[in-house]
């Protein structure tokens, strides 16, 4: 029993159309992945982890770090808080002291 010239060439296109939307489907999920992201990052960017007011900048030593202006917690990003290590103790201890508000 052999298939039919018009069924072979129905059923290929069939496994074509198949791929075709595995691919549309996971295009679909990864734009949908990276868009959610996006959506959050918008929504939390700068915002305080703590009360979610909006984080200010500061330039300390040549280091910028986020403060809150309302509950006034401070935040470090990775390399800041790195850099905050590198000064010498007496300079990082004062720096320290003014960012936190103590005398
Ligand atoms: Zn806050």
């Amino acid at each position: 029993m052999s298939e039919s010239i018009e069924s072979k060439l129905e059923n290929y296109f069939q496994m074509l159309d198949r791929q075709k939307l595995k691919e549309l489907r996971e295009q679909h999920l990864q734009e949908s992945a990276s868009k959610e992201k996006e959506e959050l990052k918008n929504l939390h960017y700068m915002h305080c982890p703590k009360c979610g007011t909006k984080m200010e900048p500061i330039m300390m030593h040549n280091i910028e770090i986020d403060k809150c202006p309302d509950c006034l917690g401070i935040y470090f990003d990775n390399s800041e808080l790195e850099q905050l290590l590198e000064i010498e103790f007496d300079k990082r201890r004062t720096l320290v002291r003014k960012i936190f508000g103590l005398k």
